[in-house]
């Protein structure tokens, strides 16, 4: 596991100058907080922490959504538009300056250990009193090989988030690549940007008669035809089974997602639809010591809701370890 710190931090000396901060029952080698995942949650979350005097590492795989944004336009701050690897590097070296330790690497196991945690990554086992859960989500992709999709998503010709980057598409020739009802409403979501909208699928489009009558309703072009191939030139070109080409300006893929939950899953975590993470409102999970913050919990999949959520939840475990340590005004 490569440790990419700048300073050399190890829980021992990342607190060296906070005199104030009492030690008990911890062992050097015992971090406050283990945060999975160095996104925008994580990296918000490790910020928090190390301010707060937390001895706080990051393990990161570094396959995170945010890496893929070509430009951000909706993320305020930046009226001119931020790339997400842009940002993330200004949100690492914010976390190392204050701290926090990040390192690449995988958490593959987590496991009880006494009253916190034991991760296991390739590189050997970490300690932790507490785990932050910012794994993030996996876009369901189309049949495309990595070059292709990275270069797609690079020049905008292939999208994820309506929410994010419809704005830049309004009035252009809109594809929805989803032929079900999470397609149908994708592409009813960008009717507000654009007449010209196209809903297809890699199997053949199957909607309800209701579903069919609110396309035509909305002038959604619905295409039942199933797609069998992509070129991403100048502009998208799909190819359909029969031989026909529909030609578009960009193409949202709109074919949901899956959580990173196996980690919290092991440890018995409560999940929503057996996918996100289901959180109080602080953001702990029912099992005690595992908190989870970003796209991972269920709610909006955008970088503010994920520094939202991932504040929150530091403040939540600095609060609960401050608790367990007796350090909170007795009830
Ligand atoms: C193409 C695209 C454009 C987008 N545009 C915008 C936009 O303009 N505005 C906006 O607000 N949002 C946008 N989003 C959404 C935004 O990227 C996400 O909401 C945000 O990145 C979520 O942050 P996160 O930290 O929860 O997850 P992520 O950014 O996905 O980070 C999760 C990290 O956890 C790591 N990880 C997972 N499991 C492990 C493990 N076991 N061990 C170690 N590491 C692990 C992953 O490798 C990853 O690095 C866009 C998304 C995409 C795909």
């Amino acid at each position: 596991m490569q440790d990419t710190t700048v300073t050399e931090a190890t829980p021992a000396d990342a607190t060296a100058d906070a005199a104030a901060q009492p030690a008990p029952d911890r062992t050097p080698d015992v971090w406050d907080c283990l945060i999975v995942g160095g996104g925008p949650a994580g990296l918000t979350a490790a910020i928090y922490l190390a301010r707060f005097h937390r001895r706080a590492l990051v393990v990161d795989k570094g396959e995170g959504r945010m890496q893929m944004i070509p430009v951000s336009h909706n993320h305020a701050g930046y009226p001119d538009g931020v790339a997400g690897v842009a940002l993330l590097d200004r949100m690492r070296e914010q976390a190392r300056q204050y701290g926090a330790t990040l390192r690449t690497g995988e958490v593959v196991g987590l496991h009880r250990d006494g009253d916190g945690f034991r991760a296991e990554t390739h590189d050997g086992a970490v300690r932790a009193r507490t785990v932050l859960l910012a794994t993030g989500v996996v876009n369901h992709r189309p049949p495309l090989d990595e070059a292709q999709h990275a270069d797609a998503v690079a020049r905008g010709l292939l999208r994820y988030c309506p929410i994010c980057d419809a704005f830049e598409q309004t009035g252009k020739r809109i594809g929805v690549l989803g032929g079900d009802t999470h397609g149908l409403a994708e592409a009813l979501f960008l009717r507000s940007y654009s007449r010209d909208i196209t809903l297809l699928g890699l199997a053949s489009v199957a909607l309800t008669p209701d579903e069919q009558a609110q396309a035509d309703a909305a002038g959604i072009r619905v295409v039942t035809t199933p797609v069998s191939s992509f070129d991403f030139g100048d502009e998208v070109r799909l190819t359909l089974d029969d031989g026909s080409t529909v030609v578009l300006d960009t193409l949202y893929a709109g074919l949901g997602s899956t959580t990173r939950n196996d980690l919290g899953r092991a440890l018995g975590t409560d999940l929503c639809e057996n996918q996100c993470f289901l959180t109080d409102d602080q953001q702990r999970t029912n099992v005690p010591g595992i908190y989870a913050a970003g796209d991972a919990v269920e709610g909006l999949d955008q970088i503010s809701y994920a520094m939202g959520t991932a504040a929150r939840a530091a403040v939540a475990i600095h609060n609960d370890l401050r608790d367990r340590d007796g350090q909170t005004l007795a009830e």
